[in-house]
Parts: structure tokens; sequence; C-alpha cells
């Protein structure tokens, strides 16, 4: 077995506690969270597998990267920042410390690596996944944030870079390294983050007919009525956020196409968000 696929991890754990310490934390300093932003961020260090240079929880694993990363976020946003910082952070610190370990903590300081050897095939690390899984799941739908991720708003295609990234590689693989048990939550997010997708893309076809699209519900935030027409950014959206996670950890061959799709978007609600400061 390679050296990187024997210390894989499982997306359902990152997902789930990436989802929970987000929520959390964005109660603490009360804000909303994109969940796809939240959702794609738990899992963007495993990007590193389809990038052949790149070691697998090498430098995209690394506490001082992340850091990095998000200071301009910080200067920015300041402590609106936060949950998309632990959203990151805990999958170096927590699910890929706990599981399988060997992660370059300290990139470029040292490549000494950090965690613990739990088996990730283990039943310890199974039970953990799938109990992070099921209250995940419970909160999503107890907080209507299941709902929200099935309204169509143009932040949903950022769930395509999770797709890309982890989903479809750990369902494709054959044989199969994940336990079967842990396919069921691996098609079940598979299943919400296509159909949040959909929703965005179905709802910004154009009308039979007419050259212009359908209006989206989140086009209307935070327009005031006979206002300048603007772009204006959902305040917790955080599009330059995804845009500069995208660019720093270079981006694969897929996923650079679906960060082109998007690049219009972050641009455009970039630019309206500076000129509302
Ligand atoms: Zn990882």
């Amino acid at each position: 077995m390679p050296q990187w696929e024997a210390s894989r991890s499982f997306a359902v754990g990152h997902f789930a506690l990436g989802y929970i310490l987000g929520k959390a934390s964005s109660k603490l300093v009360r804000t909303e969270i994109d969940l796809p932003l939240i959702l794609m961020l738990s899992v963007i260090p495993d990007i590193d597998i389809l990038i052949p240079f790149l070691q697998h929880r090498g430098p995209t694993h690394s506490i001082l990267s992340s850091i990095m990363l998000f200071l301009p976020a910080f200067v920015i946003w300041r402590r609106k920042a936060l949950p998309y910082f632990f959203a990151l952070l805990q999958h170096s610190l927590v699910g890929d410390y706990l599981g399988g370990g060997g992660l370059q903590l300290l990139w470029p300081l040292t490549k000494a690596t950090y965690g613990l050897r739990i088996d990730i095939k283990g039943a310890t690390n199974v039970v953990i996944e799938l109990i992070a899984f099921l209250v995940a799941m419970l909160i999503m739908l107890r907080t209507r944030d299941m709902s929200k991720l099935f309204e169509a708003h143009a932040s949903n295609l950022i769930l395509a870079i999770s797709v890309v990234t982890v989903v479809l590689p750990t369902l494709l693989a054959y044989p199969f390294y994940v336990p079967l048990v842990l396919m069921i939550p691996h098609v079940t997010y598979l299943a919400i983050f296509l159909i949040s997708i959909l929703a965005y893309v179905r709802r910004s076809k154009p009308t039979r007919g007419s050259s212009e699209k359908r209006p989206l519900p989140d086009a209307h935030l935070n327009k005031p009525k006979h206002a300048k027409p603007q772009i204006l950014p959902s305040r917790n959206s955080l599009p330059a956020l995804s845009y500069l996670t995208l660019l720093i950890q270079k981006l694969p061959g897929p996923s650079h196409l679906l960060f082109l799709l998007y690049e219009r978007k972050a641009f455009s609600n970039l630019s309206g968000f500076f000129k509302c400061m």
C-alpha cells in the first residue's frame, strides 16, 4: 500500500468536525457562516493527494501554513474569520492528528512529523467518525442549515471542490480502502453536495424565450429599494477568502476548471465589498 494511502483520512470526520467547530465558534463571535466554504475548508488540506510533487500531510497540513493563509482574512474580517480558521485547523490538529499522524505541522520550519497513529481503519476511528457524522447531521437538521444548503446560492459551487478533492476519489477508489460502514456517510455527503450545486445551477439557467437569467435569492441580499444597482457581497460569504484558499493551495486540473467558474463571481463580490467600505 502506498505511504499516502496508509495515512489517508476519511472525509466523513473532517466534514463533521469542521462543521461542528465552525458552527459553535460562529455562535461565540456572533456571525453566520457560509456553509459550503466551511465544508470545503475542512477537507482542503487533502488536496495534496491529487498533486504529485506535494507530500501528503506535508505543507498543506502545516499549522504555520494555515496561519499565514488566514492572516489577510483576520486583518479584513477580524473575529468573523475565526469559524473558517477553526474549520481548516481541525483537519490537521484533530482528525489527522488522531488518525494516522505523520503530519508536518511546523513546515517550513521543520519537516518533523507529529500525531498519534491510531489505525484509521480500526474500530476506534470508525466509531469516532460515525458519531461525529451523526452529531453534525443532527445539528444541521435542527438548525435548518440543511435546508440552507439546498437554497440557490452561488457559494454552493464551492462544494464541487470538496466533491472532486476527497469524496469522489474515495468512492471511486478500487479496491475500497474505506470500511463499508463509512460508505453510507460518504454517499450521504455526496448526495447533499450534488443537490446543493444543482439547486444553484438549475436556478441560474436562463428561462426559455428570455435572454435574462432568473433572479437568484442571494441577488436580493442587502439590496435596498430604489438603490443604485451594484453588486453587493453577502457579509458572511467571505468570497475573497475562498479565492485565496484556492489560489495558495495550488489547484489540480479538474478543480481548476471549477475555480474558473467561480472566479468571476468571487472577483465581482470582492470589488463590491471594497466599494461598500
Ligand atoms: Zn489530511
